[in-house]
């Protein structure tokens, strides 16, 4: 979603899940897809059900488990159902930005959940005659332009929603895998790049829609196959139909190659790949280009620790544990004051005095983005007595904001946008640093031939950024410290500090 108050800085990376199962609790198994999918957004979490006669939407701030209980579930127990979860860094965290969004037109009446981020959303609100800073979302500009096509076409209720779909998704710019439901049927969208996932399942007695392949797992479905970037699927009573809506000179798949680093749960599989082993590859992949004499491994929590798993394994260099996890601590927590928000890194992780002391650490970790976290990590183990700190990133410097549905900031904030690689090793204050190479990368996700993004890498951006959206983010670039307040920002930043307990322990037992 872009929003009105920062410029169309991306914020979203959000999970997204449908199902069409008359005779079965659509509403509690969409709780249980939302709820695999907890990783990709922690902000607000929402329902959209329907009996064939009504369409009820629940939603509200915080995570899946404080917004749903028994209760409100019965209620919307129906035929079918869609869910959402949405993720949001600071600022603009409010409930009219939660999803899904509800429109009722004519006899139609329809509800939207959307992961990813639109980049012309200035343009589509302006040539909808909305006042500027009225549209406060990408997803409220779609679900515009779906109103008044269903509007303008929707005579026969039963076919408004497919028909006004087909004709103004060609509209869209940018990143939408989106699940959109009317009363009776459930339909899945990708957009012609498919930068963000969704995947196809088959339930005993119906279909189900997911972001990432274990929320199908979860509510028991088979995996039947992905959505192609460019295809939209209507799945109703009469099963699923497939029609491609854009321009075939549009389609151009680039999945989000941090998918497989950072965002995916470690048991998905995308483009066919199960993604805790790619970044075990990356690890591997890693310890051959950059090995260097060491006591101990180890990954920073979670994200670091496959890559960590694949470089001990090929170095011949012990894996080890040396920063213990708060896995109940959630991303929401508010800071009392300045003292106790310089806790916020301590706070997420603390460190094994016993395994650091005196030894020669090398420390694998997915990404850097603003370095905030990673700064005062390295410090913690310094305090702790590590003789030597060897840190391996397994991806390339993160250099170009993201605008399609992830939150890294503007180019000011990101450490690497202008500095050379031994800056930012002395800024992090390591003894050596290296990042894995977008070729090695893309070899350890291993699937030849797939496309992928790779913007914020090499600021080649598939989608290109109007200069409205790229306004003062595209600008710009970190060549010193930031300000100390932000500390606590960026150990507010790892997103999977908010995953429930139950998910973190079905991450540990991968
Ligand atoms: P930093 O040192 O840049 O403050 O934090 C780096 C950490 O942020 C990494 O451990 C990475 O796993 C985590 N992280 C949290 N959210 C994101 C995101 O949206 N994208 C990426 N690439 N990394 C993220
Ligand atoms: Fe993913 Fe980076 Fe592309 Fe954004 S710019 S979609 S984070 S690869
Ligand atoms: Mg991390």
């Amino acid at each position: 979603m872009t929003h009105a108050d920062n410029g169309g800085k991306p914020r979203e990376a959000c999970g997204v899940f449908a199902v069409f199962a008359p005779d079965k609790p659509v509403a509690h198994l969409t709780y249980l897809g939302i709820y695999a999918l907890q990783h990709r957004g922690q902000e607000s979490a929402g329902i959209a059900a329907s009996d064939g006669e009504h369409l009820t939407v629940v939603k509200d701030m915080g995570l899946v488990s404080n917004v749903f209980d028994d209760r409100t579930l019965v209620a919307l127990d129906g035929d079918l159902a869609i869910g959402h979860t949405r993720y949001s860094t600071t600022g603009s965290s409010m409930w009219k930005n939660s999803q899904p969004v509800f429109r009722d037109v004519g006899h139609t009446q329809f509800a939207l959940a959307h992961n990813g981020n639109l980049v012309n959303t200035a343009e589509l609100a302006r040539d909808a005659g909305v006042l500027p800073g009225a549209m406060s979302s990408d997803t409220d500009a779609m679900a515009e332009w779906i109103s008044r096509a269903i509007g303008e076409h929707g005579s026969d209720p039963e076919g408004a929603l497919p028909a006004a779909l087909s004709e103004v998704l060609p509209r869209f710019d940018g990143a939408f895998s989106l699940v959109v439901m009317d009363r009776s049927r459930i339909i899945g969208v990708r957009d012609p790049h498919g930068f963000r996932p969704l995947c196809l399942g088959r339930l005993d007695g119906g279909w189900v829609l997911a972001s990432e392949t274990p929320a199908l797992d979860t509510v028991g479905a088979h995996f039947v196959r992905e959505i192609e970037p460019g295809e939209m699927v209507v799945i109703d009573g009469a099963g699923v139909r497939s029609s491609r809506p854009f321009a075939d000179d549009r389609v151009d798949p680039r999945l989000c190659l941090f998918e497989f680093v950072y965002f995916a749960r470690p048991d998905s599989e995308l483009y066919g790949r199960n993604v805790h082993q790619a970044r075990v590859r990356m690890g591997e992949h890693l310890a051959h280009q950059a090995p260097v004499e060491a006591d101990l491994v180890m990954g920073v929590p979670e994200s670091g620790i496959p890559a960590a798993e694949g470089y001990a394994r090929t170095s011949g260099t012990p894996f080890g544990h040396g920063l213990v996890k708060n896995r109940y601590i959630g991303r929401t927590f508010i800071a009392p004051s300045q003292e106790m928000r310089s806790l916020g890194v301590r706070m997420k992780l603390n460190p094994l005095k016993e395994n650091i002391a005196g030894r020669r650490l090398v420390v694998v970790d997915d990404s850097i983005v603003r370095g905030t976290t990673t700064r005062k990590m390295v410090e913690m183990l310094r305090e702790s007595g590590a003789a030597e700190i060897h840190m391996r990133i397994s991806s390339p410097p993160y250099r170009w904001p993201c605008f399609y549905g992830m939150d890294t900031g503007s180019r000011s904030e990101l450490l690497a946008a202008d500095m050379e690689i031994s800056e930012i090793r002395d800024y992090l204050g390591v003894d050596t640093l290296s990042y894995l190479p977008l070729d090695a990368l893309v070899e350890a996700v291993g699937a030849p031939g797939a496309g992928f993004c790779t913007a914020c890498l090499t600021g080649e951006y598939p989608v290109p950024i109007p200069p409205e959206a790229g306004k003062g983010v595209l600008e710009g670039g970190r060549t010193s410290a930031p300000e100390p307040q932000s500390l606590f920002q960026g150990a507010m930043f790892d997103s999977t500090a908010g995953v429930m307990p139950s998910e973190e322990a079905a991450r540990d037992s991968r």
